[in-house]
């Protein structure tokens, strides 16, 4: 049985790639520096994954920003924009970073392409453009170049290409009279091209990634895959193909993927365990020769359950030959952190439970031997206290689980509805027609930065950082009250990301020193682990909420992050439903909701930026989904009094599916980002006649632009056309905390005199 993996991590152990990313593009170091850097990943990775004994370790997984963009590059799909720089710089490098990030400088002035979300992850991709006779041709031979260079280290690497259909469907279509998939045959040319060459220096394995078969497809890119796969394997038929599913069962697209003519077709079991038993079913029809099991969790950090993974393997095996079964994580590695061993400051019961990347590979590597026969000592006792320690966790689970500790039986929801609970509002909150205020976060400047990273390396206590966010907590107040707002924050100074810091203290989380991954090109995160029962020990915002609003006679609104953001930002423990775990979390705000109300906060904001991105691959699955996220939002906000007015934030969605979701939310006021998706998502509100108040996001804070008086008032008298005045606040599109505070001022201030001359 042989093992291998999908990818590796390619952001090096220390973040390295990062690093030298950031340095390349202000200058500081130059092209060979950087590709230094990529080389010496690369190698360290192959390194790592050979020590690890896999039988095939991938190449073609490392990315300098994006493997889509990869890609991209790979078949010259070049968009028209940035046909210019690559005619002018005639350099890859360049033009690569220029599509990943824009560019301008005197005569040229690019925005980047766009960058979306990879299936249901955490890892934005640049998303490819294509026009309706689109040419391809190849371009970047990296794919090819890698292959070689892991060759010379003496590492018979398997390519990793993303599969042409995915590719495709991936895509968007510069006019609506074309569908990406009609561009297959211009496409496949250049991918048998690059098989080419792969052949010739000596390849004789092709991992091929198609994850839009954990979607729903359509006939049409069902037919693709199999005409995709029908060529490639009658013009290579010495060549190896792998195809790989991941990121959920194949359900109906199931009977595409075991008829295609390929090597082996790799699943994830993780996701999608009842896709061996299918695979059992239908052995007779399967064109494929091997099985790649996807055992070992690539989207988790929790090490792996040894006995129910040998028991899913026995199974297969009593059906499949050892010859015909593969190992495998269930995806790429991209998805977790490289290295445990980093992991210094752990609590050992939460260390316990862990593996990263390079854990996960000799997980892998334990499982292939348990279908051996000879098992050694040590092969032995890692078994018997892999078992010890899942018994032990499903004890305590049992015990939580009799004493009933979660009231997901009790009703959740707002005493009264909406018309009755905004007079009592009016009424305490006096506010003016359209209302004035800001998302939540104010610039957070490096002064800030920096006292966070002294307090947090014990360099200044408590006493000395609480009261130098106080003072600046004073100051936005000020600052706000001079602007002239109507409704105040208190600037979110203490904390660093808005997942983290609820994170930091909740019980049940814990916070790695290294555990990155990658989110967007140079762009890590250090997702929180939960791992135990989620629990509010102590308030976490009240003090500053409260502290803030006696400095003012203007409501200051509370600001608090959603029960579904705080999970689906988060590596989430599976030795419960995520259910619970999400309760637990919606009851722990909910206990901050009650205390801020206690404490005098007229206003409160729970912000649920990640609503919409949790929307599971399967549309069947959508309504469960759902369903659950409105039960935990509700169950955050349960108990207050008419009078307290919710406010929830979303932003860079399209929210056009989950409207009815969101007015399920139930909320007095919703703010959302409007200004960079137009007035699509506008429209969204306005065709589903969205009944409650509604601050379409007014400008863009994700550039420094100083928006004019006119051009928001003309905004606003826009949307009062569509949606009633009286339901209608003003602010930007999202929190300013990375804008700086000239701009941001001067923004603010055009902001609320729009307000003003919409009022007169
Ligand atoms: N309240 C948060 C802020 O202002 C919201 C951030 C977000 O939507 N991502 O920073
Ligand atoms: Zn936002």
């Amino acid at each position: 049985m042989q093992t291998h993996n999908l990818g590796y991590p390619r952001i090096g152990t220390h973040r390295d790639l990062k690093k030298a990313s950031e340095k390349f593009w202000k200058g500081s170091i130059g092209t060979n520096a950087l590709l230094e850097t990529g080389r010496l990943i690369r190698a360290s990775n192959w390194k790592i994954q050979n020590e690890a004994g896999l039988d095939l370790i991938p190449s073609n997984d490392f990315s300098f920003y994006d493997q889509v963009l990869d890609n991209t590059m790979m078949v010259g799909a070049i968009p028209e924009a940035f046909h210019d720089i690559a005619v002018q710089k005639n350099n890859e490098m360049e033009l690569y970073f220029a599509m990943a990030r824009g560019y301008q400088d005197d005569t040229i002035d690019i925005k980047a392409c766009e960058m979306t979300k990879w299936f249901d992850t955490n890892y934005h991709y640049i998303v490819p453009e294509f026009t309706k006779d689109q040419p391809f041709e190849l371009l970047s031979r990296d794919a090819i170049n890698q292959f070689c260079e892991a060759k010379k280290l003496g590492i018979t690497t398997k390519p990793v290409l993303l599969g042409p259909v995915t590719y495709l469907l991936l895509g968007k279509a510069s006019s609506a009279d074309f569908d990406p998939l009609d561009l297959l045959n211009n496409l496949l040319p250049v991918y048998l091209e690059v098989l080419e060459a792969l052949e010739q220096h000596g390849a004789q394995w092709v991992q091929f990634d198609e994850p839009m078969l954990a979607t729903d497809l359509p006939e049409k890119a069902k037919e693709a895959l199999l005409l995709t796969y029908k060529t490639i394997a009658r013009r290579f038929p010495y060549l190896k193909i792998m195809v790989s599913s991941y990121f959920g069962a194949l359900e109906d697209n199931f009977n595409t993927a075991i008829a295609l003519p390929i090597e082996a077709l790799h699943l994830d079991l993780c996701k999608g365990q009842e896709d061996l038993d299918r695979l059992i079913e239908n052995k007779p029809f399967l064109k494929c020769k091997k099985i790649s099991l996807g055992i070992v969790n690539g989207r988790n950090v929790w090490i792996n359950n040894f006995r129910q993974s040998i028991e899913l393997l026995t199974k297969a095996r009593a059906n499949f030959s050892l010859e015909q079964l593969m190992l495998a994580p269930s995806c790429s590695l991209l998805h977790v952190p490289c290295d445990l061993e980093e992991e210094t400051e752990l609590e050992k019961a939460v260390l316990e439970k862990l593996a990263f990347a390079k854990q996960k590979l000799q997980e892998v590597k334990f499982l292939s031997k348990a279908l051996s026969g000879k098992h050694d000592q040590q092969w032995l006792q890692t078994l018997e206290s892999n078992v010890g320690h899942f018994n032990a966790s499903e004890n305590t689970t049992r015990d939580k689980n009799e004493e009933g500790a979660f009231e997901s039986d009790k009703k959740t929801g707002r005493i009264s509805a909406f018309p009755i609970r905004r007079m009592a509002q009016k009424e305490s909150l006096k506010l003016p027609p359209f209302p004035t205020t800001t998302i939540g976060s104010f610039p957070q400047t490096s002064k800030i930065r920096k006292w966070r990273k002294d307090f947090k390396s014990r360099k200044i206590d408590q006493t000395l950082y609480d009261s130098l966010l106080k003072k600046e907590l004073e100051e936005v107040i000020q600052t706000q009250e001079v602007l002239g707002l109507d409704v105040l924050v208190h600037g979110e100074y203490e904390r660093n990301d808005m997942v983290e810091y609820f994170g930091e203290l909740l019980d049940g989380v814990a916070f790695t020193k290294n555990g990155w991954v990658q989110s967007y090109g140079s762009r890590c995160v250090k997702p929180p682990i939960i791992h135990s029962d989620v629990k509010r020990s102590k308030a976490m915002t009240v003090q500053w909420a409260k502290l803030a609003q006696s400095l003012t006679k203007k409501p200051v609104k509370g600001m608090l992050t959603g029960p579904n953001t705080i999970l689906l930002w988060s590596f989430v423990r599976e030795d419960q439903a995520r259910s619970i775990t999400k309760e637990q979390i919606a009851c722990a705000i909910q206990e901050e909701v009650l205390d801020l109300e206690l404490a005098g906060i007229k206003i409160i904001q729970i912000d649920e930026p990640a609503l919409r991105e949790g929307l599971p691959l399967k549309k069947r699955q959508h309504a469960a989904y759902l369903k659950e996220a409105i039960e935990a939002f509700k169950r955050s906000y349960t108990g207050v009094e008419d009078k307290t007015q919710i406010h929830t934030h979303m932003c860079y969605s399209s929210f056009n599916q989950i409207m009815e979701a969101i007015r399920a939310l139930d909320v007095d006021v919703i703010t959302i980002e409007c200004s960079r998706s137009g007035n699509e998502l506008m429209d969204a509100f306005v065709d589903f006649n969205y009944p409650n108040e509604i601050g379409p996001g007014v400008y863009d804070i994700h550039s420094p632009r100083v928006p004019s008086v006119s051009e928001m008032k003309a905004l606003l008298k826009k949307a009062s056309q569509v949606i009633p005045p009286e339901l209608l606040w003003v602010n930007p599109d999202c929190g300013l905390k990375t804008r700086g505070w000239e701009e941001t001022k001067r923004s603010l201030a055009n902001m609320v005199e729009a307000a003003a001359q919409m009022r007169a």
